[in-house]
């Protein structure tokens, strides 16, 4: 294979990672000029293209190196692994990205009662994620069978196919749907970013390099929070110890009230309303809780 001087991305074509992979690789300023084919995407600023494929296909896409990196489900990636344990190995989780949450569960008709998993041995179990389960089966020490389904899986009970399912649940209304009750969580999956165990060692390496560094900014600036409000000096200790994440606040004296400080401090994760309100009790005011949209330390 020719040696690529540009960075080849994987992403979903279309489907629940298509949209937050897109937008997360735009906050990180890249740019793309889509193909007439719409497989492939190309990186109008920095040398990093797109290859827009079945989400199926970029872990192994990935280890045959016909792409670099890609954004694509834990769920995924570890059924690869366990499906592909000689390719498997040379890939890795750079980073975990944060959407596309969901569980890889196993569920079990309403009515059946769960204890262990040590009952589902000699049980049919349907799943799309044979390595997975059987991997879960094995470190369980349960023998049981493994039925393979592309799809619908969740029906595979009522039709009397399997006795259980391994699948993914988010709300768990499909479940709920199909008389079936979550009972085991396998995998808690979101998004991650796919790449060799090594980067290339190349020009590509340097720009994987560049790209894992804007993820980083782009990913601190999503999950943070600035969070400004006025409080009692002597209110201080209770409120710093009220503030998400646990932040070293930056304090500003008021003009004639020297009893009073402005507080200024930069939280990890959301702040909820009962946050606010526990620092309202705590005697602060005034509060006000903005999104941050660049940071550069
Ligand atoms: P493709 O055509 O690319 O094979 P797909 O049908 O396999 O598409 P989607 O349904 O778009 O894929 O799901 C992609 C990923 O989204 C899943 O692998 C999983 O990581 C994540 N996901 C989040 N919530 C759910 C959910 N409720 N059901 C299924 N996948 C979910
Ligand atoms: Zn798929």
């Amino acid at each position: 294979m020719k040696p690529r001087d540009r960075l080849r991305i994987a992403m979903q074509k279309s489907g629940r990672l298509t949209e937050p992979a897109q937008e997360l690789l735009a906050r990180c300023g890249l740019k793309f000029r889509q193909s007439r084919d719409k497989l492939f995407c190309f990186g109008e600023g920095e040398p990093v293209d797109l290859l827009l494929v079945r989400d199926d296909d970029i872990p192994g896409l990935i280890a045959e190196g016909v792409c670099d990196m890609g954004i694509v489900g834990r769920n995924v990636l570890q059924e690869y692994q366990y499906s592909h344990p000689e390719a498997g190995v040379a890939l890795d989780e750079l980073r975990p990205l944060g959407f596309g949450r969901c569980r890889l569960s196993i569920a079990l008709p309403q009515d059946e009662p769960y204890d262990t998993p040590a009952q589902l041995g000699g049980q049919r179990i349907a799943t799309s994620y044979p390595g997975l389960l059987g991997e879960w089966l094995r470190s369980n020490g349960v023998d049981a069978k493994v039925v393979y389904l592309a799809g619908s899986v969740e029906i595979a009970p009522r039709l009397g196919t399997a006795d259980a399912i391994c699948d993914l649940v988010s709300s768990g209304a499909t479940l709920v749907a199909n008389q079936l009750r979550e009972t085991a969580v396998l995998v808690e999956s979101e998004a991650v970013l796919a790449g060799p165990r090594d980067l290339p060692t190349d020009e590509r390496g340097e720009i994987a390099e560049l790209l894992l560094r804007r993820l980083d900014g782009v990913i601190q600036v999503r999950d943070s929070r600035l969070i400004l409000l006025q409080a009692p000096r002597n209110a201080l200790d209770e409120i710093t110890r009220l503030l998400p994440g646990l932040p070293i606040p930056t304090l500003t004296a008021v003009d004639g009230a020297p009893d009073q400080v402005v507080v200024q401090a930069l939280c990890a994760g959301s702040v909820s309303w009962r946050q606010l309100e526990d620092m309202k009790r705590a005697g602060a005011r005034d509060m006000l809780v903005l999104p941050v949209e660049k940071m550069l330390a």
